[in-house]
């Protein structure tokens, strides 16, 4: 197959939809790859990189997808980009057609085959091509929050492993999932106290079994919350309530029982927040403040940290990418139930349900 990864155009986006290491797997196995030139740029690979391991460079962004028959990225296809789509081409990216109904039209005028990452679901109901931008936002809130709890960031100037003679700061994580876990697990490695708290106990054993004593976990409930945002210096909202917004579990009114200078980095802010305060920012604009409390609720954490967020999403994707180079889509769908239920929109016809729904379209 005739594999092309275009070079994102999308505002602040320097990921890349393979890495070098994805292109050797692919031509080991018989594929040709075309990649833009200075795709990679952005992540830390260059058209050396991608040359060696025998990549076609291409100029243009037309070229790659006029020549391929599978267009591998990051981001969904923007306007500039929807008259490039071919008929019959496999498109394989995060697309979220139900927050756009001007690129659902987009992609049903092209009648590609458009299989999304967000919606590729194991059968345990987790979805495997999220995953890991929850590890990286995870992670990354400690190290964001640490950096606004300093003064000069208005935060209220707190250390958060302490030093000798000094009790540490505390976090608080709302949320025991993905985004919380590797969030404890960054607050407790720097010697934080962190406090957990979740609605599913399964979650909060594991937590429990696997953390370190100073990782205490509790039942998520108002009275808790309250009793803990007066204490704790730095507040991560990493809850989710599968296809819903996300619960306000912290009040507007509640801001005025944290002492000042208390960040909240908010990761959830994709889904709406779990304050109620939250409202999105970019990585120009991360942080405002309401209540002498700081509030970071970027909606595209993983974007700050490309070279990272390139191989973690890549490492995940590449099975799938030669599965589909290997097989074609539709023995590749026929034979993998997870990567079946990727197909949203197949020449011309919406084939997922909820994007039907979102716009009122027949599947
Ligand atoms: P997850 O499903 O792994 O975990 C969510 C957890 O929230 C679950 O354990 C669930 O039991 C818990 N929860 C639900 N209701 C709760 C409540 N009332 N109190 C406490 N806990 C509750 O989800 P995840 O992968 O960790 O993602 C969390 C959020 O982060 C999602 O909204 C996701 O879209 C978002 N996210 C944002 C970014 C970003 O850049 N801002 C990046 C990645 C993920």
């Amino acid at each position: 197959m005739i594999i092309g990864i275009p070079k994102e155009i999308k505002n602040n986006e320097s990921r890349v939809g393979m890495t070098p290491a994805g292109v050797m797997e692919l031509v080991h196995n018989g594929h040709t790859v075309h990649v833009q030139s200075g795709a990679g740029a952005g992540s830390g690979f260059s058209d050396d990189d991608y040359k060696k391991v025998g990549a076609h460079i291409l100029d243009t962004i037309g070229q790659v997808y006029t020549l391929s028959e599978m267009i591998v990225k990051v981001k969904e296809p923007i306007r500039e980009e929807y008259d490039m789509v071919q008929k019959g081409q496999v498109v394989f990216t995060y697309f979220h057609f139900a927050s756009s109904q001007r690129l659902t039209q987009a992609m049903i005028d092209s009648r590609a085959v458009c299989i999304a990452y967000e919606t590729v679901e194991d059968s345990d109901g987790t979805l495997p091509l999220l995953t890991p931008m929850s590890e990286v936002a995870g992670r990354m809130a400690i190290q964001q929050g640490a950096k606004y709890l300093e003064k000069p960031k208005k935060g209220r100037g707190v250390l958060l492993g302490g030093v000798p003679g000094v009790p540490p700061g505390r976090v608080l994580v709302l949320g025991a999932g993905t985004v919380g876990i590797q969030a404890a697990k960054m607050a407790a490695g720097l010697g934080a106290h962190v406090t957990m708290l979740d609605i599913n106990m399964k979650r909060l054993r594991y937590v429990n079994d696997v953390m370190p004593s100073h990782v205490v976990t509790e039942y998520s409930n108002e009275y808790n919350i309250r009793k803990h945002i007066r204490t704790h210096d730095l507040i991560v909202g990493g809850v989710l309530l599968k296809g819903a917004r996300a619960p306000k579990l912290i009040t507007r009114d509640m801001l005025r029982c944290m002492r000042p200078g208390t960040v909240i980095v908010d990761v959830a802010v994709d889904q709406g927040g779990c304050v109620e305060t939250t409202r999105p920012t970019t990585h120009e604009n991360p942080e405002y403040i309401v209540d002498d409390v700081v509030h970071y609720c970027v909606a595209n954490m993983p974007g700050a940290v490309p070279y990272t967020s390139t191989l973690a999403l890549t490492n995940v994707t590449l099975p799938y990418v030669l599965n589909l180079a290997n097989k074609g889509w539709e023995a590749a769908c026929a034979a993998d139930a997870s990567l079946k239920k990727g197909l949203n929109i197949v020449d011309g016809q919406v084939v997922y349900s909820e994007i039907s729904e979102a716009f009122d379209l027949s599947a």
